[in-house]
C-alpha cells in the first residue's frame, strides 16, 4: 500500500473528532483495507489527493459528477447562485424551473425538492403509508434506499422475513413494518401479495440495483411489481436516486418505461449539491402540506446553489453527453475484462447502460444480495489498492457500481488501461 503521509494525518486528527474519521462509512476503506485518500481538488476526470498525487476518479461522488469535476457551466451557474445570496427560506424561481425538468423528463406529474436521497425515500414511503392508510412497507435484500430507519432492515436471507432491524437504534417496531425478500425473485413478490396485501402500502425498490454492485432486474421484474401493487391498491415507489438523469436523460424509466407511482430523484440532478425529490402522480403529491395533510419540510428544501447547480448539469447533459459517458463504461468495462481474462481472474461483469460491477471470484449470474456476497473480497481489496497505487480511484468497496463521466477523455482511459494488468496480476494472486 503508497504510503500517503497528509492523508494519513488528516485521518488521524478525523479519528479523533469524526466517528470513524468520516462522515459516510464507505469513505473509511473498511471494505478493502487502509487509510482513506483525502481529496483536495478534482478537475474533469481526475481527483487531487492531499498528497498531490492524481487520480483517475471512477467514483464520480457515487454518482452525480457526470459532467466531470469543477465543469465550468455548473462553476459559473454556482458563483452566480452564491454572488446573489445563499439561502432565503423563501421560495425562489430555480426551484420552479428545476421541478419543470425533472417533470419534463420523468413520469411524474408533481415533485417537492429535499436535500439528499435519504429524505427523498423517506418522505415518499410517508406519503405511501399516508395515501394508502396501511402500515406495511416491501422492499428487497441489497437495494440501498439511504438511512431511513424502516428501511434498513435487509434479512437478506432469501426467503421471506419481516426485518430485523440492521443496526442498532431502530426499534423492531420501526423495522417490523418492512417486509424484506430477495431481489428478482418473482414468486415471493407474489406470494407475499397472497399473504399481506390488504396491508401493503408500497413496494420500495431500485429502477437498477446498483448498491450491491449493479444487479439489472430480470426481464419483466418491474412490470411485475407495477402490476402487483395496483392490482392490490399499492404505491410502487421507484428509487432513481442513483439511476436517475445517468443511465438516460430520464433515467432508468428511459430505457424501460415502467413508470413508479412515487419515484425518487438524487445525485446527478443536485450535480455536486445537495439537492433530491421525490415526486409522483398530482392526486399523491397533493397530498403533502401545504395542499394536503402530510407533514414535510426543509429549511434548506430547494437551495439556490443547490438548485443552481443542479439546473445547470441537466441542462449540460446532452445526448452527447450521455453518448460519451455510455461509450467511456463500455470501454473501461471492456478493458477490465479483458485485463481479468488474461490474468486468469474468474469474474462476472453485469452492466446497466453506463454502469458496471466486476465481481471477482467467479463467473456466475448475480441475480440477487446472496449471490453478490459470493464474490471475492479479498481479490477487490487486492485489485482495488492496485489500482489506487497506479494513479486510479474505484470504488472502495465491491458492493458498488464504478462511475464514469462525459469528462473522462482519451488520455484518462490510457491511465486506467496502463494499470489493469497488473492489479489484475494481484486480484489472481489473491484468489490463490
Ligand atoms: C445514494 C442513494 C440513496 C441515498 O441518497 P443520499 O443522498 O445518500 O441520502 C437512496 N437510494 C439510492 C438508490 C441511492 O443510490
Amino acid at each position: 500500500m503508497t504510503a500517503a503521509p497528509r492523508s494519513a494525518d488528516l485521518f488521524r486528527r478525523a479519528c479523533a473528532v469524526i466517528p470513524g474519521g468520516v462522515n459516510s462509512p464507505v469513505r473509511a476503506f473498511g471494505a478493502v483495507g487502509g487509510v482513506p485518500v483525502f481529496i483536495q481538488a478534482g478537475h474533469g476526470p481526475y481527483l487531487t489527493d492531499a498528497d498531490g498525487r492524481e487520480l483517475v476518479d471512477l467514483v464520480c461522488s457515487w454518482g452525480p459528477m457526470i459532467l466531470g469535476h469543477a465543469h465550468p457551466a455548473v462553476l459559473e451557474a454556482v458563483t452566480a447562485a452564491a454572488a446573489r445570496g445563499t439561502s432565503f427560506g423563501t421560495a425562489t424561481a430555480g426551484e420552479v424551473e428545476l421541478a419543470e425538468e425533472i417533470v419534463a423528463r420523468t413520469p411524474v406529474e408533481k415533485v417537492r425538492l429535499v436535500n439528499s436521497g435519504t429524505e427523498a425515500t423517506m418522505s415518499a414511503v410517508r406519503l405511501a403509508r399516508a395515501f394508502t392508510g396501511r402500515r406495511l412497507i416491501v422492499k428487497f435484500a441489497g437495494c440501498y434506499h439511504g438511512h431511513v430507519d424502516a428501511l434498513l432492515a435487509a434479512a437478506g436471507s432469501g426467503v421471506a422475513t419481516f426485518g430485523l432491524p440492521d443496526t442498532p437504534g431502530v426499534t423492531g417496531a420501526a423495522a417490523g413494518d418492512t417486509l424484506v425478500l430477495p431481489y428478482n425473485d418473482a414468486l415471493a413478490i407474489r406470494q407475499a401479495f397472497v399473504e399481506h396485501g390488504p396491508q401493503i402500502a408500497c413496494v420500495i425498490t431500485e429502477a437498477c440495483p446498483a448498491n450491491m454492485g449493479v444487479v439489472p432486474p430480470a426481464h419483466g421484474f418491474n412490470e411485475l411489481l407495477a402490476a402487483l401493487c395496483q392490482e392490490h391498491g399499492s404505491l410502487l415507489i421507484m428509487d432513481e436516486v442513483l439511476t436517475g438523469f445517468r443511465v438516460t436523460r430520464s433515467g432508468w424509466y428511459g430505457r424501460e418505461g415502467v413508470a413508479g407511482d412515487l419515484m425518487t430523484f438524487g445525485k446527478v440532478m443536485g450535480g455536486g449539491l445537495p439537492a433530491a425529490a421525490f415526486g409522483g402522480r398530482a392526486e399523491i403529491m397533493d397530498r403533502l402540506a401545504p395542499s394536503g395533510p402530510v407533514y414535510q419540510a426543509g429549511t434548506l428544501s430547494g437551495n439556490p446553489l443547490a438548485t443552481a447547480a443542479g439546473l445547470a448539469t441537466l441542462r449540460a447533459c446532452t445526448p452527447e453527453v450521455y453518448a460519451r459517458v455510455d461509450e467511456v463504461a463500455a470501454t473501461v468495462a471492456k478493458l477490465t475484462a479483458d485485463a481479468l481474462a488474461t490474468a486468469g481472474v474468474p469474474f462476472r461483469l453485469q452492466e446497466a447502460g453506463n454502469l458496471f460491477t466486476v465481481f471477482l471470484g467467479s463467473d456466475a449470474p448475480v441475480r440477487d444480495f446472496d449471490e453478490a456476497r459470493g464474490q471475492s473480497g479479498a481479490a477487490y481489496a487486492a485489485f482495488f489498492h492496485a489500482m489506487l497505487a497506479a494513479g486510479v480511484y474505484l470504488p472502495p468497496s465491491p458492493y458498488e457500481a464504478w462511475f464514469v463521466s462525459a469528462a473522462h477523455d482519451d488520455e484518462a482511459v490510457a491511465r486506467i488501461a496502463r494499470a489493469l494488468p497488473a492489479a489484475a496480476r494481484e486480484a489472481a494472486t489473491a484468489l490463490g
